[in-house]
């Protein structure tokens, strides 16, 4: 059996670049043939952190050759670059610093969210995602705004205490009598990752060294999620970049509304109440019109065949019904946007509109349909030849 590789990421979390021996280089056989070839290559030691703790594995740099993934299977750390490296030879391998201090600055910050919610509430982590967007933690229990705003207050408050994080592997006495959260039953050598007077976690991630390097704390959203709560939240640049985001944004909507960004709310909320209001009255307006439209037609009429494209499709069907009072036959109204694609309504008191609805959509590419006495459909076509035919049907 191979022996472990020296874990360098344990030893110091800031390691950037080391130099290492190639122990072995092979190349990946991939499913898909015509991908562009790929190798696995051990280290007697690395900087490389592979995925755990819900922590993504690092990407890099080895001798200028990309590292894409890294992952460790029985202490064996593999990493997996895009050109192979000679066996023997000594390499430099350098992570993506920017990338790894990022997922540590949010990685620490969710064991203070986490242990800070265990001590107040008692609830427990029970999912963690370290996604692109966002960072989200999943708890077993319910959280108010007030909670939540509590938490983000206190963890910000773990960041300008500046506390060194400890990092420790007690004995299985030493671990008896130490309470920390833990995900699952843990064997072996357990890692303990401490924020003093905040959290203590078995954890196998590196994390920041103090909690000031975090930057600073955003819990964005709070969300009903299973049985608790899903909590995302942003830290360091990342909060800094969201926080551009949104400041844009509203003074973008506060332009546009002439009103000042603390008042978008409430202009917003006037906007809504006063366009409510002006689409009640227009469609009183609409009413009141079709009244008169329809008393337009002579009473005694047979058969009526109307084009109006000011009357919306959702108000063929009052009309239709306020035509059949004046129109023994059959009454057909059609509207359009783009006299070209037309909504129509047949209705007819005595007459059963549906084979006409039938005949006008197998000659119109139409569809649509309803009852004996009412037909509501769409169809495409030329508005002469419609009326036309029309003519000729309802004669
Ligand atoms: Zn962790």
């Amino acid at each position: 059996m191979s022996e472990s590789t020296i874990q360098l990421y344990n030893q110091d979390s800031h390691r950037k670049t080391f130099e290492a021996v190639v122990l072995t280089c092979v190349e990946q056989i991939r499913e898909n043939s015509d991908a562009n070839p790929r190798y696995v290559v051990t280290l007697d030691a690395t900087a490389f952190f592979p995925e755990g703790g819900g922590q993504p594995s690092d990407t890099g740099t080895i001798n200028g050759i990309a590292v894409f993934n890294v992952r460790e299977d029985d202490g064996i750390i593999f990493h997996t670059l895009a050109a192979p490296l000679t066996v023997g030879e000594t390499v430099t391998g350098k992570i993506d610093w920017a990338r790894r201090f990022d997922l540590m600055q949010h990685h620490t910050a969710e064991h203070i969210i986490s242990g800070l919610v265990h001590k107040y509430f008692g609830y427990d982590n029970v999912g963690f995602h370290m996604g692109s967007e966002a960072i989200n933690i999943d708890f077993n229990g319910n959280l108010t705004e007030a909670d939540i705003r509590r938490v983000e207050f206190d963890a910000n408050g773990a960041v300008y205490e500046n506390i060194p994080i400890e990092i420790s592997y007690p004995n299985p006495e030493e671990l008896k009598s130490l309470n920390y959260r833990s995900k699952k039953e843990l064997s072996g050598n357990i890692r303990i990752v401490t924020i003093p007077g905040y959290d203590t976690c078995a954890c196998c991630a590196p994390h920041v060294a103090l909690t000031g390097e975090i930057g600073g704390i955003k819990i964005n959203s709070c969300q009903k999620y299973k049985s608790g709560v899903r909590v995302s939240m942003l830290c360091g640049t990342r909060a800094l970049q969201d926080y551009n985001i949104k400041e844009k944004s509203v003074a973008d909507i506060s332009v546009l509304l002439s009103a000042k960004p603390q008042e978008v709310q409430e202009t917003v909320k006037n906007l809504k109440n006063e366009n409510l209001s002006l689409k009640g009255r227009l469609s009183n307006l609409q009413n009141q019109i079709l009244n008169y439209k329809a008393a337009a037609v002579p009473e005694g009429t047979n058969s009526i065949c109307i084009f109006d494209n000011d009357i919306t499709a959702n108000f063929l069907r009052p009309y239709a019904n306020l035509l059949m009072e004046r129109c023994s036959g059959i009454c057909a109204v059609f509207t359009s946007t783009d006299d070209r694609e037309y909504k129509y309504i047949l209705a007819g008191k005595s007459t059963d509109v549906r084979p006409l609805g039938k005949s006008l959509n197998e000659a119109f590419q139409g569809k649509g349909g309803g009852s004996r006495e009412m037909v509501q459909g769409s169809l495409t076509g030329d508005r002469r030849l419609i009326d036309k035919f029309m003519a000729d049907l309802t004669v």
